[in-house]
């Protein structure tokens, strides 16, 4: 049995995109059990609920060619410390869910002069690649217990880039008091989670 949903992320709902995508009818819903399932005996392991661009965006659904690839990816989602909740707030890399973070590129000034600690996200509408390459926020805000200020940028004027050192989208800029203290370019994927989290945590000490 190849394919493994991870029900820790997933939302389980009869909406799912990897529905359609199934060429057999095997990867369905049940409405009696009110689940997502895949029914064995239809399933070709061709993979597509998995690899497809069109199926699930925030990969939850897996897919193994071997029994010992089986057997690593369930012990994956066993220690995955995720839940649904985690994908629903904003993450570094993706457009904002919650509209509270976002700021118009004309508006950064003022939030830049709060006097709090600033993290700016840059990004581009037309860039963001998508939810499963990008970090939840809020384990970017446990990283400190200083108040700061967190905003989404989205950027339509190359300039803007240029002023803050930004060579890759996104980019989170590290500012207090009007004074850059460091950027970090780049997508993270969550397996790279660490190492964001260790770079944004090495800037925050240089902050005075
Ligand atoms: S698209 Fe992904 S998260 Fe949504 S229901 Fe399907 S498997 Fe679950
Ligand atoms: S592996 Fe292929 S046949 Fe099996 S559930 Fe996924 S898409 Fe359907």
């Amino acid at each position: 049995m190849p394919v493994i949903i991870n029900f820790k992320i997933c939302d389980n709902c009869d909406a799912c995109n990897a529905i359609p995508v199934c060429p057999t009818k095997a990867y369905h819903y049940n409405y009696e059990k009110k689940t997502l399932e895949v029914d064995e005996k239809k399933c070709t392991d061709c993979g597509l609920c998995a690899t497809s661009e069109k199926s699930c965006s925030v990969g939850a659904i897996r897919w193994s060619r071997d029994p010992e690839e089986f057997a690593r990816i369930k012990k994956e989602i066993e220690e995955d410390k995720r839940t649904v909740a985690d994908l629903m707030v904003d993450r570094y890399g993706a457009t904002p869910i919650n509209m509270p973070f976002y700021c118009e590129e004309g508006n950064l000034k003022k939030v830049l002069k709060t006097g709090k600690i600033c993290l700016i996200e840059f990004y581009k509408e037309e860039l963001t690649e998508c939810l499963i390459k990008s970090i939840p926020i809020k384990e970017i805000f446990a990283q400190t217990n200083e108040e700061f200020v967190y905003r989404k940028v989205n950027i339509t004027n190359d300039d803007v880039l240029k002023k803050y050192n930004v060579t890759k989208i996104p980019s989170l800029v590290i500012i207090k008091d009007e004074k850059q203290y460091g950027e970090i370019n780049g997508y993270y994927s969550v397996a790279e989670k660490e190492e964001l989290i260790a770079r944004i945590r090495e800037i925050l000490k240089t902050v005075e």
